[in-house]
């Protein structure tokens, strides 16, 4: 019996009985403290951005109490900068799950300064096995990461809470099947659209695209100077400007986190030449998704970006 019944079924019992009420009050608030101390201790654990931590939720269900760190849809991860909030909350964490890639190095940073016996860290690239200097750090788009995050974080659950193994391993087997109609769409989108040609101005969907089938026509070099705040060379600007005015893309991919006026204006080119948008984001967008329902929108909106020139720019 779980501690919320056992109250209720003691206070029933309590309430049942003929004692006078001052008694009643004082065995009822007893029986509450005694539930309370014996209530399930929950996992504190964190994901470095908010699509981990949904993993973590819907793997640790009741057993686990998940924050995250990076999950304002409205700001730019590449320039997060990590403050005392950030520093507490990832130092009292029994388990973390971070990307990696360079991409939240800060996190690295924080543990090894605030060193926590028996911590666990689960590190998406590592289970993907990804060198570091791979162009594209947006694991979480790639649909080999989420199965193997939730293996890993089932695998860790298990070790903090031993006694809530075949829990933490049926949330797991169920979080990844939850994840099919999402992988049935981008095979669905692959078999009808190989070969679309779209533009993006950061890498961050590129691994769902290359899922998908589609052709991204912008050059590597612009995509990894919008994601790191450089100056692009003028040659990949008109490119990018060429692919969206001339129709040579069905699509424009658009990171709403990563903006600057070089991405307004390659927005406003799009709008101007009637190529479809479709919004991206970094973190989960809020209120409303999990990890799966944001995949499956973000690749609905491609499929109707092709199927019928409708935009999406926003979710
Ligand atoms: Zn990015």
């Amino acid at each position: 019996m779980d501690s919320r019944r056992r109250v209720t079924s003691i206070l029933a019992a309590v309430a049942s009985t003929t004692v006078a009420w001052a008694l009643l009050v004082v065995s009822g608030a007893g029986a509450l403290a005694a539930a309370a101390a014996a209530a399930p201790k929950k996992v504190v654990a964190v994901g470095a951005e908010s699509q981990y931590a949904s993993v973590i939720s819907q793997v640790g269900g009741r057993y686990v109490s998940v924050d995250a760190v990076m999950r304002n849809p409205n700001t730019d991860p590449h320039e997060f900068e990590a403050n005392a909030s950030v520093v507490a909350l990832v130092s009292r964490a029994q388990l973390v799950v971070q990307n990696g890639m360079g991409y939240d190095t800060f996190m690295n940073k924080i543990e090894g300064a605030n060193r926590r016996p028996g911590r666990l860290v689960v590190v998406a690239q590592d289970l993907l096995r990804m060198k570091s200097s791979a162009f594209n750090p947006h694991l979480w788009y790639d649909p080999k990461t989420m199965p193997l995050v939730a293996e890993a974080v089932a695998t860790d659950l298990s070790k903090l809470q031993p006694a809530h193994a075949s829990y933490f391993r049926a949330n797991e087997k169920h979080f990844v099947a939850s994840l099919q109609p999402w992988t049935r769409e981008l095979a669905q989108f692959k078999s009808k659209y190989k070969g679309t040609p779209v533009a993006v101005t950061e890498p961050v969907a590129d691994y769902m695209l290359q899922a998908a089938g589609a052709d991204i026509k912008t050059p590597k070099s612009l995509q990894l100077a919008v994601m790191n705040g450089t100056d692009p060379s003028p040659q990949d600007v008109s490119a990018e400007y060429a692919l969206i005015r001339r129709h040579q893309v069905k699509v424009f991919l658009y990171n709403r986190q990563v903006t600057d006026t070089l991405t307004a204006g390659f927005l406003a080119a799009a709008k101007k030449s009637h190529v479809p948008v479709v919004a991206l984001y970094e973190t989960m967008p809020v209120p409303g998704y999990n990890y799966q329902s944001w995949m499956q929108a973000e690749t609905e909106a491609l499929q109707r970006a092709v199927a019928t020139g409708k935009s999406t720019e926003e979710l």
